[in-house]
């Protein structure tokens, strides 16, 4: 059956049993009841599998036609990831100006002998070039954090594959209800589900997609094993989350997109990053988000950090933080973080459920330098 994302948040394949609680229930448990050989029971031991994951999973799982792992944290699982696709491979090439978390994972893998080097996604033939080098694992998002840069996925999937390396596309900033990289031919997308995906700002967790059954038992194998294992009770609010998943961030596309047009016409905006923007990647954009770009986008400010600090500190509905994709709207200087590419200038909007209306009104009276 061919259902609608939002649909598909909210029912699996299978009618509930009669008397089966219509909520997926939140189990607390180290262990389970078992007995004689543990392969005999579907659960034995809580580090290997939990129901409320399971049902996140499966949610999860059906907004991208794949199977899901879920972790405590999205470098949780990106981490999980990496170890699992690092088998006869000690060479990364990640995307220049990504999460900067990522990269300083990556810094620490340095130490254990995998190789690092950043490269831009949108230079396709200098990637098959290192391609040609070495095994690899390619390491993109689409759109980038913070600058919202989109990237031809099908593209370099078929660069990638070429030469035997497989895709990760972390698809955090769009989510899985408005991108599916793995129809794009990534091999597993990873998603921090503690951004627009559980979308409330009160949980931290990741998972791990793919369609591959030998790269899905590895991630699990690896989260077994590796321990960074999601709590019940967040797995649980998340799922709650995930049901209003395609409402919410349908909506706070719509209301980016208007406050992405109207910043750039802003006297005091340098620049304004928001995919479809571009009109180099606008099309590619369409095509790879047809239901909205999601509720992230960042722009440059004049008068570098002190303006864009000052900025932050006017406004009265927007509240400052870091992270996104919560309900509520959120905005920070990228630059204020070690490690971050980003402009001193540069704010990073994440636009929540509040009205366009009054969104705007706030970042008129916040950007008003009188
Ligand atoms: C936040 C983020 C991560 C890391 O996720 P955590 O849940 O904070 O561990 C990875 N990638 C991107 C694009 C992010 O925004």
């Amino acid at each position: 059956m061919d259902l609608d994302p939002s649909t598909r948040a909210l029912h699996g394949p299978e009618p509930l049993a009669p008397g089966a609680p219509l909520v997926p229930p939140l189990v607390l448990t180290s262990t389970f009841a078992s007995a004689g050989d543990p392969a005999d029971v579907p659960l034995a031991y809580a580090r290997y599998g939990n129901p409320t994951w399971s049902a996140l999973e499966d949610a999860l799982g059906r907004l991208e036609d794949a199977r899901a792992t879920t972790f405590a944290s999205g470098l949780g699982a990106t981490h999980a990831l990496l170890l699992a696709l690092m088998r006869g491979r000690q060479r990364l090439l990640l995307l220049r100006d990504g999460y900067h978390g990522v990269r300083e994972l990556a810094k620490l893998l340095a130490e254990r002998g995998v190789r690092t080097d950043l490269f831009d996604p949108a230079d396709r033939e200098a990637l098959g070039r290192a391609l040609a080098e070495e095994p690899a694992v390619v390491w993109i998002e689409s759109p980038t954090n913070p600058f919202l840069r989109v990237f031809d996925v099908a593209g370099l999937a078929e660069v990638a594959r070429s030469h035997g390396a497989p895709l990760v596309v972390d698809n955090t900033t769009a989510t899985p209800a408005l991108q599916r990289p793995l129809d794009f031919g990534a091999t597993a997308t990873v998603t921090s589900i503690t951004k627009a995906t559980s979308g409330h700002s009160d949980v931290l967790l990741g998972s791990v997609a793919t369609r591959d059954d030998d790269l899905h038992e590895r991630v699990r194998t690896w989260r077994g094993l590796g321990g960074a294992i999601p709590g019940p009770f967040e797995a649980f609010l998340a799922h709650r989350g995930v049901q209003s998943l395609p409402l919410r961030v349908e909506r706070q596309s719509r209301t980016a997109g208007a406050l992405a047009g109207r910043l750039a016409g802003h006297p005091r905006v340098l620049a304004v990053h928001y995919p479809g923007l571009d009109p180099e990647t606008a099309d590619l954009a369409g095509r790879q988000m047809p239901r909205g770009f999601g509720p992230l986008l960042s722009f440059e400010l004049e008068g570098g950090a002190p303006a864009a600090d000052a900025a932050i500190e006017r406004a009265k509905l927007i509240r400052p933080a870091t992270s996104f994709g919560g309900v509520e709207s959120t905005w920070e200087r990228r630059g204020r973080w070690p490690g971050e590419v980003a402009p001193d200038g540069l704010i990073r909007l994440s636009v929540g459920l509040e009205a366009e209306v009054d969104l705007w009104r706030d970042v008129e009276r916040a950007l008003d330098a009188r």
